[in-house]
């Protein structure tokens, strides 16, 4: 088990350790409830315009000081694409419309989400400001990229860099 937890959250009891469901899982004996703990599920959005693409340099850790595309966490109640405009909007001050699925990431670094869902996005107004967790917000072209972080990011810098993503 990779998350712990110690209580139960209705009642408030004592958790124990149980098989169910095929794993050993959190279990409330008090109220008969089992914990299921679930992902982290952020997005991350590839915005191009003119032959360059949108990167927020990141203001906190993990990755402070390095670049990587706007991106952020869905909200329990929120729909994904929502939350890749409202997360740009955050970072970047620019109103976007997303355009497709480019891919879905496990987790494979330091990033803090286990899920990561990628979408292009297309640019609508305003003017790129740093905001929320970014220090900085820039266009960069293919040979003039910064030093990135985060796996999805570097993923699909690097398939763009080579011309292989289909925005
Ligand atoms: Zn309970």
């Amino acid at each position: 088990m990779t998350r712990i937890a110690n209580y139960c959250a209705v009642c408030a009891g004592s958790l124990v350790n149980r098989r169910i469901s095929g794993r050993i899982r959190p279990h409330c004996p008090n109220c008969d409830r089992t914990v299921y703990f679930d992902p982290k599920v952020a997005v991350v959005v590839f915005i191009e315009c003119d032959d360059r693409v949108l990167l927020i340099q990141r203001a906190v850790e993990p990755g402070k000081g390095k670049w990587a595309l706007p991106a952020g966490f869905v909200d329990h109640d929120e729909a994904p694409e929502v939350a890749a405009v409202r997360e740009t909007l955050e970072e970047t001050a620019l109103q976007i419309r997303i355009d497709k699925l480019l891919a879905v990431f496990p987790k494979r670094d330091r990033g803090l989400a286990d899920i990561i869902i990628a979408y292009s996005g297309v640019a609508l107004a305003g003017e790129p400001q740093a905001g929320d967790d970014a220090a900085a917000v820039g266009w960069f072209s293919r040979g003039n990229l910064p030093a990135l972080v985060f796996y999805p990011s570097i993923t699909l810098t690097t398939l763009w860099t080579k011309g292989e993503l289909d925005l």
